[in-house]
């Protein structure tokens, strides 16, 4: 299967990039997207899947050679790049992309000749004219506290900008713009497809109709370079897991919006019902049989003391009114789950107390 991303942009490393650099961004993508890491997560499973088809061709010499042949022929500038999920671009039947098993064969064969590119690229994109994306989409893991109470949370992305070197023409400086020999300036190529003469954009000109006697040396002539974008995320308090938070105007290029789709850890000690979140406690064998009094943290931080009365069993639950989430001017409550905690080795001399006391409870053993 061919493949149809651009290997450099997944990863956020140059056309330059070294060995050691594509390693460290590799490493550090996989790690982030990590299906381990993102339960649950098909973008997650999805990125991650790229970021290792990327990397299994661009860490391999002779694959990266062949690759870059493809690349600088302009089969995959710009197209399915993002690294985010770009609705628009997801028009139309066709490949999703490779995966990280089928790419272990990749060769230059397997293009083929200009019809597989074509599949390639436009079972992507899509018929028509080379569109902007309307919106991005993106992915963050947030902390279960901040779901719960709400807060800011940064990221960072690799975001499609306007190539500031060329301008958005592509065009290395003083370079001559001709006529695309491949589609004779029309922008459109013509293929037969089953008796009928079916119309393309041009994958050379990429539908421009011209191209430059030298690339862009900035954007390879793809007229756009990626920056990193840091963006403060607000989130609202009690939002749940798979919430989308739609940030306008913070798409590509500043246009179009991101979508900004949440993903709450899974704490500790906390756990969600509705608006109630549910603590865990673990508490000893001589607290749940005698009482106690145990210390117990609420959700923004503060120590409450809680009676833990005597008989206290094992998943038995204790409320602290109003302690939960507040959203839309309701508050849930915090209960406190005990978890009774049983000695795993005892003594000769404990044992004989417990058979004691098990002998005077009338308790067989
Ligand atoms: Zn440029
Ligand atoms: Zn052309």
């Amino acid at each position: 299967m061919a493949p149809t991303r651009d290997y450099y942009q997944i990863l956020g490393v140059a056309e330059t990039a070294t060995t050691d650099e594509i390693k460290k961004a590799f490493r550090r993508l996989a790690k982030q997207h990590h299906p381990d890491r993102n339960p649950n997560n098909p973008q997650a499973a999805e990125r991650f899947k790229e970021v290792n088809e990327a990397h299994d061709v661009l860490s391999d010499a002779e694959k990266r050679k062949k690759y870059d042949q493809l690349r600088r022929y302009g089969a995959f500038a710009g197209v399915g790049g993002n690294p985010f999920a770009q609705r628009g671009a997801r028009r139309g039947p066709g490949p999703q992309g490779s995966t990280a098993e089928d790419s272990g064969d990749f060769d230059i064969s397997d293009i083929g000749g200009l019809g597989d590119l074509f599949s390639s690229i436009f079972g992507r994109r899509g018929a028509g004219r080379e569109s902007e994306p309307e919106e991005v989409e993106t992915s963050v893991t947030i902390p279960f506290r901040v779901a719960a109470l709400g807060g800011s949370v940064p990221i960072t992305l690799a975001m499609p900008e306007v190539c500031p070197t060329c301008g958005g023409t592509g065009a290395a400086k003083g370079a001559t713009v001709n006529t695309c020999p491949e589609c004779k300036g029309r922008g459109t190529v013509s293929f037969g497809q089953g008796g009928f003469a079916v119309n393309r954009p041009c994958p050379v000109c990429r539908g421009k109709g011209t191209v430059p006697s030298q690339r862009c040396p900035t954007c390879q002539g793809t007229a756009e370079v990626r920056v990193e974008k840091r963006i403060n995320v607000d989130i609202p308090a009690g939002i749940e897991d798979g919430a989308r938070l739609r940030l306008k105007n913070q798409g590509p290029k500043g246009r179009g919006d991101l979508i900004v789709v949440i993903h709450v850890a899974t704490d500790r000690f906390f756990r969600r019902e509705g608006l109630d979140v549910i603590g865990v406690v673990p508490i000893n064998i001589a607290q749940a049989l005698l009482g106690s009094r145990i210390k117990v943290k609420t959700l923004d931080g503060k120590s409450v003391v809680l009676r833990i009365p005597p008989g206290t069993q094992h998943g038995q639950r204790f409320r602290i009114p109003r302690h939960g989430i507040e959203k839309n001017g309701r508050r849930g409550d915090m209960y406190v789950e005990s978890h009774v905690t049983l000695p795993e080795k005892l003594s000769a001399e404990e044992q004989e107390a417990v058979k004691s006391f098990a002998e005077k409870a009338g308790m067989k053993y």
